[in-house]
């Protein structure tokens, strides 16, 4: 897949529209406790700065009922954002109203303006025409840099995409590289590829799974998932989570792979707690011990060790999705030692998933992998081997 891409596209002096990713996390006080999301972006902000463009920035925060409400204004970011790039940076009165517009009009090469949170028009969710349309005629060059939201058709993403041809919009380089990181490792690994799949549920992950399976040469499964597999191999699992009319595609899956010859690999022991809670009375026990009534919240010691061993001569390492309840410090240490089984080994080595991101940043292990994505929903929609709806517009060749 070759996207469009920013700098492939002459965009000296003109009026520029960055659709960013910057829905951060915030405090009780409304101070921002996180700003990776607006750090990534500067790249493309900047690059549209030297071009001496006018910029206009557009982003979501936090989920408003679809009205302004004070506490998702993002004014915050503004002041970030300023902070960061060292210029002024004008915060619209809301996203499209008279002032917007004649100050978007008005807007001069080198300057930079924030329109107000998308989501307080009802109409971003539901993909507007008529807001899409109003945003593009804002300016004459169209730059998605949200990989975050790319999986969702929102006005501001999609919608806006389809008023500019192809000489007028493109990836920014936030958005080129996830998409290009993600599509090399999955289209062509070096191998061997190995895919570590965890998280809680079998459901959320069950496409990813079937496109993963034809591609990889070893697959581990960790996290609550495990527990389905487990029990449609027959073992009793006690209150583990199973996801019971999912038993039939765990075995289908399970086929599939042997049919291809990919080693599957499941917990072969766990640690179970009398109870869903950090305090609960736990213990290390084989996957044939599982205590009637207690529940597997994490991979036991062996597992850790034999999916490090799995991936010792791994080349290529794809990674979504927790071995346990991490949050939880008594269960965090199956993810944690595989963490660094990741982190350790000669692999490329990519972790896409909220969840995975967070864990890896807790481990300490984030800067010794080779790509860590910014998007939750997105990466899992790219491992199934969707085209991202906001990045369709994008694409020059499959
Ligand atoms: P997901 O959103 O599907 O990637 O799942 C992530 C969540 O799975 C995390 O919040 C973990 O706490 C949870 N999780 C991982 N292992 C288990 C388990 N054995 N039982 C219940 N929840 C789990």
């Amino acid at each position: 897949m070759k996207l469009q891409e920013i700098n492939k596209l002459d965009i000296a002096d003109k009026k520029i529209f960055i659709r960013c990713d910057f829905n951060v996390p915030v405090d009780e006080f409304g101070s921002i406790t996180d700003d990776r999301r607006i750090k990534s972006a500067l790249n493309t902000i900047k690059y549209c700065l030297d071009n001496d463009c006018a910029v206009i920035i557009a982003s979501h925060f936090g989920r408003p009922k679809g009205g302004f409400e004070d506490k998702f204004s993002l004014k915050p970011v503004a002041k970030r954002l300023h902070k960061l790039l060292k210029e002024e940076v004008k915060l619209a009165p809301n996203v499209i109203c008279d002032e917007t517009i004649a100050m978007a009009n008005e807007l001069k090469s080198g300057e930079i303006m924030l329109l107000e949170n998308m989501r307080f028009e009802p109409g971003e969710t539901k993909n507007d025409p008529a807001l899409s349309k109003t945003l593009a005629s804002m300016a004459d060059v169209f730059i998605n840099d949200a990989f975050g939201v790319s999986h969702r058709a929102h006005a501001s993403v999609e919608g806006i995409a389809q008023h500019f041809d192809i000489d007028s919009k493109a990836a920014g380089f936030l958005l080129a590289k996830e998409i290009k990181f993600f599509y090399h490792i999955i289209e062509e690994p070096k191998r061997p590829f190995v895919s570590i799949v965890g998280g809680s549920k079998v459901s959320g992950k069950l496409e990813a799974l079937y496109n993963l399976i034809p591609k990889v040469d070893k697959i581990i499964i960790g996290g609550g998932m495990a527990f389905t597999f487990l029990k449609a191999l027959g073992h009793e699992v006690g209150n583990s989570l199973v996801e019971e009319e999912l038993v039939p595609e765990a075995l289908k899956i399970m086929k599939e792979a042997k049919e291809l010859g990919v080693k599957f690999y499941l917990p072969v022991d766990v640690i179970a707690a009398e109870e869903f809670n950090a305090d609960a009375f736990a213990k290390a026990v084989t996957i044939q011990e599982i205590p009637k009534d207690w529940m597997g919240l994490d991979i036991g010691p062996a597992s850790a060790l034999l999916f490090a061993q799995a991936l010792e001569d791994a080349q290529t390492i794809l990674w979504n999705g927790p071995m346990g309840v991490y949050e939880m410090e008594k269960f965090a240490r199956g993810s944690t030692k595989l963490s660094h089984a990741v982190a350790s080994s000669y692999a490329t080595t990519v972790v896409g998933g909220g969840d995975t991101a967070d864990l890896v940043r807790r481990t300490g292990d984030e800067d010794e992998m080779s790509f860590i994505s910014t998007g939750g929903g997105a990466s899992l929609e790219l491992i199934e081997g969707k085209i991202l709806p906001g990045v369709k517009a994008l694409v020059l060749e499959n």
